[in-house]
């Protein structure tokens, strides 16, 4: 659990992440071996859960580097069933992170909600419904393990 009172914003006692996988946590698929560690350091503070339509088909494979739970999702309804997750998590409780349209809502409903830039892009709504923006998600994860740097950005 991460938990942080921010002046101005709230206070966050974060148990669960929620991260979409493509251009978020991967750029073109493939994970930065970076990535993998900052995640490991990650899941020791709190649960990982990866949601993903799992568009190149790898989802399972690259999941093997870090320790985290994978939903791949299939009903074609991908922003509801990202946003339903964090719901039955608790929304108070759970961060999300993610980059596509598909990621608007959870990072809207989050306690949290971080945006990734990445090298695939971040969508404009994705952006406007996140807290923070960041441009590569070692920096994102970073700020999970060193909350101080999220208070900085969002204290008012
Ligand atoms: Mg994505």
């Amino acid at each position: 659990m991460v938990n942080i009172n921010i002046p101005g914003f709230k206070e966050l006692n974060i148990k669960y992440l929620v991260s979409d996988l493509n251009g978020t946590l991967t750029s073109k698929g493939v994970l930065k071996d970076t990535t993998a560690e900052l995640l490991n350091k990650v899941a020791e503070n709190m649960k990982i859960f990866i949601v993903t339509a799992d568009t190149y088909g790898k989802a399972g494979d690259v999941c093997q580097n870090f320790k985290a739970e994978l939903a791949i999702l299939k009903t074609g309804k991908e922003k509801e069933e990202k946003a339903s997750l964090v719901r039955k998590l608790g929304c108070h409780n759970t961060a999300a992170l993610g980059n596509g349209a598909n990621d608007e809502l959870m990072l809207e409903k989050g306690a949290l909600g971080i945006a990734v830039m990445g090298e695939e892009g971040c969508s404009s709504r994705a952006l406007l419904k996140a807290d923070i923006v960041v441009k590569d998600i070692d920096d994102a994860l970073k700020m999970l393990l060193d909350p101080d740097i999220i208070k900085a950005a969002l204290r008012t």
